[in-house]
């Protein structure tokens, strides 16, 4: 019997994997590339393929199978049995979701992140809100198809992006940062600002092209498995261990834009590509959680992209390549400059401190938006006040404030919270490390990445999606996450660059 079961669950997979690459492809194409004239068609042929995957995997035969595997863990392989159970679980939330809605969602997203883009174009929010509107229904709609006694509300979407953390959760999370982080923001903020003018300089754009193929050597950047392209919001995509891509956008005014996103992107691709190759095609590839993933990408952008040591050597370089405008700059200016703390309006220009405010004031939002305490309408005006509450300044446009970000625009509610939960996992990584290898900053110093690159594929990456976060964060460094590591980073890092 479960030789039947092992032959229908791989061929059924099969047919999935090959209709998911094929989706992977499309939307990645969408992203970058596509003529804007092939929206409609394109939403149309991925309606398709969502009921091809849909009808292949809700298949009884297939749900039996997947039943009969897990029922027979003796009888099969460690990674089958654990890749079955995985979908089996996903599996299980999405029957409880009646399928020609999940195939109308994904016709709803095919076409909205193009809207959300118009509209942060031209600065109209009207234009998004009622494709925004749809979404956040749909949400609603979902939440309550999947309500367990013990996982309600807001709580169903965290759940989906990292498994096992609610809303009391990050409710005490985000209070400590916020209790820590909004008088040590006030006190810098009234030390001599940093002068980073020089950032918003003219940078010509082919030079900016020239250095980033620098930084994506200094990244590991591999030229069978990774491609870069542009978009309008720098994201990384992938599929199994052998396919990479990141993106990044450039800013002729502004330097160290494309930097930051060039080093935090191919963060989560060097992730994606190191996890054990065995997991391919299974579900166990593409790493951990997204707040695993983030962990990953946020480490490499600040905690050793934004460090004195890694700019040693490469300072140098990028001075080569903008001669006139970095004429005058020294080394420890352009330290300081990377790390000025300023309350800003955009998260992904923000710099580490202020961040996690950027990112409390999103759950905020979507906590109000889910419990229907605001209207789609009203989102703007929320937005300005939060942003005068919590960073004391406030967006001029929509295209500053709530149009900012894409994530909205594909339904990810309950993703936003996972950038604030990488920076602790990320800095409870780092201690660990620092423990391990006492040399590491040494060794960045010296433009070697090879003992953090060796450290994080032996303890997080090879180990792909095999393990939930808490379980993993416990076995990498001995104990449950806390946000003590963070805050006392944040502290040694930003009181030197101060100079208390
Ligand atoms: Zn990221």
């Amino acid at each position: 019997m479960i030789e039947k079961s092992l032959k229908i669950y791989q061929s059924t997979k099969n047919k999935i994997n090959a209709l998911s690459y094929a989706m992977y492809m499309i939307n990645w194409d969408s992203e970058t590339e596509a003529p804007v004239g092939c929206l409609e068609e394109r939403s149309k042929q991925l309606g398709n393929i969502t009921e091809m995957i849909v009808s292949l995997s809700h298949k009884k035969t297939y749900v039996n199978a997947l039943k009969d595997i897990i029922a027979n863990k003796d009888k099969v392989d460690e990674i089958t049995w654990l890749s079955a159970s995985k979908e089996f679980e996903e599996l299980e939330k999405e029957l409880k979701v009646p399928s020609k809605e999940l195939v109308n969602y994904q016709i709803l997203l095919a076409t909205s992140g193009q809207t959300w883009l118009e509209a942060k174009q031209t600065n109209n929010y009207k234009h998004f809100a009622p494709k925004l509107d749809k979404i956040i229904t749909w949400q609603k709609k979902y939440i309550k198809y999947l309500e367990t006694p013990n996982c309600k509300g807001y709580n169903v979407l965290l759940d989906t992006y990292e498994k096992g953390f609610t809303e009391e959760d990050y409710d005490k999370f985000f209070d400590t940062l916020r209790t820590e982080l909004v008088p040590f923001v006030k006190e810098i903020l009234s030390k001599k600002p940093i002068d980073d003018s020089f950032n918003k300089e003219y940078y010509p754009i082919e030079l900016q092209k020239e250095f980033a193929k620098y930084l994506l050597k200094v990244m590991c950047f591999d030229k069978t498995k990774n491609v870069i392209k542009e978009s309008e919001h720098p994201f990384t995509t992938g599929y199994g261990t052998t396919d990479e891509r990141i993106t990044c956008h450039y800013y002729d005014h502004l330097l160290t834009s494309f930097i930051f996103s060039i080093i935090h992107e191919m963060g989560h691709a060097t992730y994606e590509k190191n996890c054990d190759p065995k997991f391919d095609d299974t579900a166990l590839s593409g790493g951990s959680t997204m707040a695993m993933h983030e962990s990953q990408s946020r480490f490499y952008e600040n905690i050793v992209g934004r460090s004195y040591q890694f700019w040693k050597t490469h300072y140098p370089i990028l001075k080569q390549t903008f001669v006139e405008q970095l004429k005058d700059i020294s080394l420890d200016q352009f330290y300081r400059a990377i790390n000025k703390v300023e309350n800003s309006l955009i998260r992904t220009e923000a710099d580490e401190l202020t961040y996690s405010l950027h990112v409390i004031i999103r759950y905020e939002i979507e906590k109000l938006l889910i419990n229907d305490k605001i209207k789609v309408s009203e989102l703007p005006t929320v937005w300005n006040e939060k942003y005068k509450e919590y960073l004391g300044v406030e967006p001029k446009s929509d295209k500053e404030g709530v149009l900012q970000d894409v994530h909205w625009s594909d339904g990810s509610f309950g993703y936003f919270p996972s950038y604030a939960l990488g920076n602790l996992y990320g800095a409870q990584m780092l201690n660990k490390m620092l423990k391990d290898e006492p040399h590491i900053y040494d060794e960045i110093s010296k433009g070697n990445l090879n003992s953090v690159h060796q450290w994080l594929n032996k303890n997080v990456h090879v180990y792909g999606n095999l393990y939930d976060p808490s379980d993993l964060i416990k076995k990498i460094t001995g104990e449950e996450l806390k946000a003590k590591y963070f805050l006392k980073y944040l502290d040694d890092k930003y009181k030197e660059i101060y100079k208390y």
